[in-house]
């Protein structure tokens, strides 16, 4: 049933926000629909950020992983691993800013699972923090399951973004990079797809789900289309075009629609 719900039935216009239901089908372009009031998200994806830069980015949360579970799109999982500072081989690496936010904005308002790494571990805490992030999607991505996994790349190559399918791509997964890809592009991003940033690493959530029939990709924003650096136009254009992408009927495995 889940698939039939298509962009309607998303978000419910709030108070004196018109409805314009033509905008709300399936388009060759991005075109501003009501039914997804993108100024709301826009302003949930700024605001959740503070969360996570708290503290230097060592994050605001109680927790080292933040969940949201699932109201209405189960099949689907949003994972933002690196939201907060994290340790590799010893050294601290950044965060990957406004990915937490996005996760979180976008799986409140899609109805999917979110996976968050939301407060930095302390480096004697005897954990790693990919493993942590693991074991919270292994109890929600299962076999069948579609996993989107955030990160954040510098300004570079003219990009907005870069989709990356990991080393051994599934004819799912890269129809599902490919239907980013293009509403990111009706949308007006610039997207590279497989070209530097490929999830090639054997740690890559792309990889990790690829060994248990999760059709996955990793999803690279530059600085200029997020928070805090990018520009309001971007990051509208990519919460279009990712709510867009993701409450489509086809991305719904069939199984489970
Ligand atoms: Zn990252």
């Amino acid at each position: 049933m889940a698939c039939a719900l298509g962009f309607a039935g998303l978000l419910e216009p709030g108070p004196g926000m018109a409805v314009d239901r033509a905008a709300a089908a399936p388009t060759h372009t991005c075109r501003r629909s009501a039914v997804l009031p993108s100024e709301v998200l826009l302003a949930e994806w700024s605001g959740n950020e503070a969360d996570f830069a708290h503290d230097g980015y060592t994050g605001a949360g109680p927790d080292p992983i933040e969940v949201i579970p699932a109201t209405e799109r189960p099949w689907l999982v949003l994972a933002a691993p690196h939201a907060v500072n994290h340790w590799r081989d010893g050294a601290v690496k950044l965060a990957d800013r406004g990915t937490g936010s996005l996760v979180r904005t976008l799986s409140r308002a899609l109805g999917c699972h979110g996976v968050i790494h939301a407060r930095a571990l302390r480096l004697d805490a005897g954990v790693d923090d990919r493993v942590i992030v693991q074991d919270a999607l292994a109890e929600r991505a299962r076999d069948g399951s579609v996993l989107i996994d955030f990160h954040g790349m510098r300004d570079q190559r003219d990009l907005d973004v870069e989709i990356g399918l990991g080393s051994s791509p599934s004819g799912p997964s890269t129809a599902l990079a490919r239907q980013v890809l293009d509403h990111m592009e009706r949308c007006g991003l610039r997207v590279a797809m497989n070209e530097k940033y490929q999830a090639l690493s054997p740690h890559s959530l792309t990889n990790w789900s690829a060994t248990r029939n999760i059709t996955a990709v990793q999803v690279e924003l530059a600085a200029r289309a997020r928070p805090p650096a990018g520009s309001q136009a971007n990051e509208e254009k990519v919460l279009r075009a990712l709510v867009e992408a993701l409450a489509a009927p086809g991305s719904a495995p069939s199984a489970q629609s």
